[in-house]
């Protein structure tokens, strides 16, 4: 049967949701946008620097995450040392 993922565009008259397949890795069909659009990344014609890009967001809040848990683990240790162990 028709188990594959719908495309979820919805008709701006009708309000009737448009049942036809996705295409795989997105939420829309091929006739409401699948595939189209800009290249992302470093081969988009705005990349500029990449300070903004998805890549560089990742990896600022994974250091951001790494700070935040070593500097609990110092509190920890200091609190162990106040005590004594
Ligand atoms: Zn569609």
């Amino acid at each position: 049967m028709h188990n594959s993922p719908r495309c979820t565009a919805k008709s701006k008259r009708s309000g009737v949701r448009c049942k036809n397949p996705a295409v795989r890795g997105w939420k829309v069909c091929r006739m409401h946008g699948a595939r189209g659009g800009s290249p992302r990344g470093p081969s988009s014609p705005s990349y500029k620097h990449g300070r903004y890009s998805i890549a560089a967001k990742e990896q600022r809040l994974a250091l951001k995450l790494l700070q935040a848990d070593s500097l609990a683990t110092l509190w920890a240790m200091a609190e162990l040392m106040e005590e004594g162990v």
